[in-house]
C-alpha cells in the first residue's frame, strides 16, 4: 500500500471522471517548504504566520517578515502560496506580546479582531507581504477569525491602502470561514473576499460549542458531525453566488474520507499538513465526481458524525 501511495505523490488529484482538486499544504515554517513539495503538495494552502513570532522573545520586523515570504514564493515558483495573517489568541499564545488576559480567550479578541486593533502588527505584515508580492509568485493574503463583513471591509482598505503606497501589484484576499456566522453568511462575505478557506478546526469547535483542546471531549469534536457539514454546504453555496472558490485547511481535509466528501460538497481546494497528501490523493484518484456528490448528498442527511463516517466503504461496493 505504502508503494502506491508513493506512485501516486506527483500526480494530480483528479477524479476518474476528469474533475481535479487542488491540494496543498499547510506550514508553520518557512523551511517546511520543501517536504510539501516532496509529499506532493501543489502550493501552500495556508503559512500559519503566528509560529514566526513563537519561540522568540521578541516579534519579526517589517524586513525580516519581507525576506521570509520572498524566500517562500521563490522556492514555490509558480504555484501558490496563501499566507494567513497573524492569527493570534484563543489556543494562540505569543507571551512577548503581553496581551490581556481574558476569562474565554476563544470568543475574545483573537485572528482578525486583534489585527484590527493592532495595527502595529497588522501594518508591518502587510507591507511585507506587498513587497514580497512585488518580487513576484503568486501569493494571496488570508485573513483569520472573520466573523462580520465589517471586519473585512476594514481589513481590505487596509491591504489597499499598503499596496497603493508601495505600487505593490493586487494580490487575491480572501478569509477564514471558523465562525459559524461566517459560514451563515457567506454570501455577504463572498462579494468582499476573493475565495474561502474554511478552517474546520475552529467552526467545529465553534459550531458544537467544544472546546478543540479539551481532551475530555475529544472524541466529541467530530468535524464531521452533520451541523458542520451544513455549514460547509452553506458556505460553497454563498461562494458560488460570487463565483469564489472555496477550500479547506482545516484537520478534516487531510482526512481521505473526510477530503472525498468535501469535494462532494463543492471544495476544490484541500490544504492540509503535507504528510496526509499522498493518501487523500489517491482516494480522490480512485472516486468519481458523481460519486462524491451522492456520498456528500447522503451525508447531510445522516444524524450522527457516525453515521457519516459508516458511509466510508470502497468505491467499488457503492456500485461505482
Ligand atoms: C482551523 O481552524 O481549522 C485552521 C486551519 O486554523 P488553525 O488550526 O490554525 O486555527
Ligand atoms: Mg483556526
Amino acid at each position: 500500500k505504502r508503494a502506491a501511495e508513493e506512485a501516486e505523490r506527483g500526480k494530480p488529484a483528479e477524479t476518474r471522471d476528469g474533475h481535479r482538486v487542488e491540494i496543498a499544504a499547510n506550514v508553520n515554517r518557512p523551511d517546511q517548504v520543501a517536504f510539501a513539495l516532496a509529499q506532493g503538495g501543489e502550493g501552500v494552502g495556508l503559512m500559519r504566520t503566528e509560529f514566526l513570532f513563537l519561540e522568540r522573545g521578541d516579534s519579526p520586523g517589517e524586513d525580516e517578515q519581507a525576506e521570509i515570504y520572498r524566500a517562500m514564493t521563490e522556492a514555490l515558483g509558480d504555484r501558490p502560496l496563501i499566507v494567513r495573517a497573524l492569527d493570534i489568541g484563543g489556543d494562540k499564545q505569543v507571551p512577548h506580546l503581553d496581551l490581556p488576559r481574558e476569562e474565554n480567550p476563544f470568543l475574545g479578541v483573537r485572528g482578525a479582531r486583534l489585527l484590527l486593533r493592532r495595527p502595529d502588527l497588522l501594518e508591518p505584515q502587510l507591507r511585507a507581504l506587498y513587497r514580497a508580492a512585488k518580487a513576484g509568485g503568486d501569493l494571496s493574503i488570508m485573513f483569520p477569525m472573520i466573523t462580520s463583513v465589517h471586519e473585512l471591509i476594514a481589513l481590505r482598505a487596509r491591504c489597499e491602502a499598503i499596496r497603493a503606497e508601495l505600487g505593490a501589484p493586487v494580490v487575491p484576499v480572501g478569509i477564514m470561514i471558523e465562525v459559524p456566522a461566517a459560514a451563515i453568511q457567506a454570501r455577504s462575505l463572498a462579494a468582499h473576499a476573493d475565495f474561502f478557506s474554511i478552517g474546520t478546526n475552529d467552526l467545529t469547535q465553534y459550531v458544537l460549542a467544544i472546546d478543540r483542546q479539551n481532551p475530555e471531549l475529544a472524541g466529541d469534536a467530530e468535524s464531521l458531525h452533520p451541523a458542520v457539514l451544513r455549514m460547509i454546504a452553506a458556505t460553497v453555496e454563498g461562494a458560488k453566488a460570487h463565483g469564489r472558490w472555496v477550500g479547506v485547511c482545516g484537520g478534516i481535509a487531510g482526512d481521505p474520507f473526510g477530503a472525498a466528501l468535501l469535494v462532494g460538497l463543492g471544495v476544490s481546494e484541500l490544504s492540509m499538513t503535507p504528510r496526509d497528501i499522498p493518501a487523500v490523493k489517491a482516494r480522490i484518484r480512485e472516486a468519481s465526481l458523481e460519486g462524491l456528490r451522492a456520498l456528500a448528498a447522503r451525508a447531510l442527511d445522516m444524524e450522527s458524525a457516525g453515521d457519516i463516517r459508516a458511509l466510508d466503504v470502497p468505491a467499488i461496493e457503492q456500485g461505482e
